[in-house]
């Protein structure tokens, strides 16, 4: 961690592993999710509007290949850059047929890529189609990082916002993805409605005990055309105040392991369509605030990750 940042922050992380500046460039696939097709669900996580996750990719009909270059040119020419993450971010990047899913991983490995990050969902995640990444990352040398969705390890909670898979199926893929050499960057929403500062403790320590390499974590986003905008409108939960959501992420840093690498503290979207983002501030406001709270506290992660390895036998032998 540098000794400037309270925190272990993402872009600090790649320019030690990298030795330069990396550039994450999102990569749109034809897929779909199994929460909205019936599979393991309908109408999807109430949260999620029609365009899944990722509203700044260019067009899934565009070959892989094509978008990454296209991508990478264009932030080659503006920021000299040299290294990039392949990121298929938009719904379930590992929810298509075996050879669909290796024909496109494929298209991503090219010399200046250094890593592929894929988001999918718990119940998504197959040996088969880790053995392949595992193979990849040997032959080209490559770090394959796999985004998850949780939200919260809150299980009362994951059946209210529909997820469509308990922390049960969560806890198996970390896991999964473990034995087969590959990284874990887990999403989590720290201020749904039915949490409290209890499940943003529990995020960070069951997170922490798991193991896992990365958190991303976002603010609550309500859009118009979903079951949580209509129940926001019509008043059936509040949301935590901005000071609140800065309090819950200080904690939940606090309780977090100290190697962990925090790749965002507030999520950005879109403000057309929206019922609720971010208390009508800028993201980087909000970051601020959060950076500025932790100094004035004396805050920092890890500070309060004492509890694993046996916390009452050392408290008692000490
Ligand atoms: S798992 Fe992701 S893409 Fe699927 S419904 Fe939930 S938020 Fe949307």
């Amino acid at each position: 961690m540098d000794s400037k940042e309270r925190y272990r922050v993402y872009s600090q992380y790649l320019r030690e592993r990298y030795g330069e500046k990396v550039y994450k460039i999102p990569i749109n696939l034809p897929v779909t999710c199994p929460n909205r097709d019936g599979t393991a669900g309908c109408g999807g996580c109430i949260f999620c509007g029609e365009e899944g996750a990722g509203f700044e990719t260019l067009s899934k009909f565009i070959p892989v290949a094509e978008q990454l270059e296209t991508n990478i040119a264009y932030i080659r020419k503006k920021y000299k850059a040299q290294k990039f993450i392949a990121y298929f971010q938009n719904y379930t990047n590992t929810y298509l047929s075996l050879m669909d899913f290796e024909k496109y991983m494929a298209e991503a490995c090219r010399e200046d890529v250094v890593e592929i990050a894929i988001s999918t969902r718990p119940d998504c995640i197959h040996d088969d189609y880790l053995k392949y990444l595992q193979e990849l990352k040997i032959r080209y040398n490559l770090t394959i990082t796999i985004e998850l969705g949780l939200q919260t390890v809150n299980y009362h909670t994951l059946k209210k916002i529909n997820r469509g898979h308990t922390l049960a199926e969560f806890l198996d893929a970390v896991l999964r993805i473990k034995n087969y050499g590959l990284e874990t960057c887990v999403h989590l929403i720290l201020n749904l409605p039915w949490d409290d500062e209890a499940d943003v403790i529990e995020d960070a320590k069951f997170l922490s005990a798991l193991g896992i390499e990365q958190v991303k974590l976002h603010s609550l986003y309500i859009r118009r055309d979903t079951v949580m905008g209509k129940m926001y409108e019509q008043r059936e939960f509040e949301i935590i105040s901005m000071e609140e959501y800065v309090h819950r992420v200080i904690l939940f840093l606090e309780y977090l392991r100290p190697e962990v690498v925090v790749q965002r503290l507030i999520g950005r979207a879109p403000e057309e369509n929206s019922l609720f983002c971010n208390w009508n501030t800028s993201w980087w406001k909000i970051k601020d605030r959060i950076d500025e709270a932790m100094a004035e506290l004396d805050s920092f992660q890890g500070k309060r990750f004492d509890y694993l390895h046996g916390r009452a036998l050392r408290e008692k032998h000490r």
